[in-house]
């Protein structure tokens, strides 16, 4: 038997379609909702996003054709099914439909177990399609993303911050961008092994995520090194939350096994407008750039770009 979730909508002029219809797919297990023209159909369609749509082709005011072609322009429909509901056996019409995009085609009037038997094949690949999609985004996800940390991994850094770039320069709003390095990260894989420096990196990457807004964004950008992207930041709002976080990795202790270790990190951060840079690439030198000075000057340093 099939569940309630997979909705039916009837979308015919005729009240006795409507209400045969229904009887026969409800005797299968679906829910069938029904609307008596094109319009009141689609507004259904988007709402109540069915599994399949039972559409008659001839219909007053709008028909078939055209409910198809409004309903596979919209995003949210235009992959629900349509199966079209028609009296006539002409195949011209029929291939216009195709074209449209409908999925099958039902005769009038119906023959009980072929009606019954389109719908549950076309549902069937409705769902295995919604499945396919569930699947791509997971491994679009994945594409993403670091396998360690699960944070956005330097590719996909590399996409958002050319977006971010382009949006700020089109409505003139501030962007940051700052890059974060462990300090002296190979004494501590040399002293406690590579297992606890993996476990170090996961902790900082999570306390990254903890430290910033949901609309920023954070990526490991390399080894040990990570990047945060700051939309709508100003370079001084975005070194005040460098030196917090800073902070808080001084103050804390990454637990490994019984080990308490301490670490520290360098920050180089610089933004738009304040070091107006051509580019999204001349941003993270300007980025990239600061951090080594942050290096430079002993560590455990946030510094911010400024042209020499
Ligand atoms: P500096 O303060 O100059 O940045 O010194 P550093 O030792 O951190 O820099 P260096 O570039 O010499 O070494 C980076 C170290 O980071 C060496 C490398 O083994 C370690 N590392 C990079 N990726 C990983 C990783 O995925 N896991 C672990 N455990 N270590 C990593
Ligand atoms: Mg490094
Ligand atoms: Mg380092």
């Amino acid at each position: 038997m099939n569940t309630k979730e997979d909705k039916v909508l009837v979308i015919d002029d005729n009240a006795v379609i409507r209400k045969l219809a229904s009887n026969l797919l409800e005797k299968k297990g679906y829910a069938v909702i029904t609307a008596e023209n094109g319009t009141s159909g689609i507004t259904l369609a988007k709402s109540q996003l069915p599994k399949v749509i039972l559409l008659d082709l001839m219909m007053p005011e709008m028909d078939g054709y055209e409910v198809c072609r409004q309903l596979k322009a919209f995003d949210d429909t235009k992959d629900i099914p349509i199966i079209m509901v028609t009296s006539r056996s002409d195949s011209l019409d029929k291939i216009k439909g195709l074209e449209l995009g409908a999925a099958d085609y039902v005769p009038k009037p119906f023959d009980y177990g072929e009606l019954q038997a389109r719908v549950q094949t076309q549902i069937k690949m409705k769902n295995l399609w919604d499945e396919l999609q569930e699947k791509n985004k997971y491994l679009e996800d994945l594409i993403k993303k670091d396998g360690l940390t699960n944070l956005y991994n330097h590719r996909h850094f590399h996409e958002r911050i050319s977006e971010e770039f382009s949006r700020s320069k089109r409505y003139t709003v501030p962007l940051s961008c700052v890059l974060i390095d462990i300090d002296h990260f190979k004494n501590v894989n040399d002293r406690y092994g590579h297992q606890a420096g993996d476990e170090i990196l996961k902790t900082l990457a999570r306390m990254l995520k903890h430290n910033i807004r949901d609309c920023d964004f954070a990526a490991r950008y390399g080894g040990e090194e990570f990047s945060l992207i700051l939309p709508h930041t100003v370079l001084e709002k975005a070194s005040a939350l460098c030196e917090r976080i800073r902070g808080n990795v001084e103050s804390s202790q990454f637990q490994f096994n019984d080990k308490k270790i301490g670490i520290t990190i360098s920050l180089g951060v610089a933004g738009v407008p304040d070091n107006t840079p051509v580019s999204y690439s001349e941003l993270i030198r300007f980025a990239d750039e600061a951090l080594y000075n942050a290096k430079e000057d002993g560590r455990n340093k946030v510094r911010i770009f400024t042209k020499k």
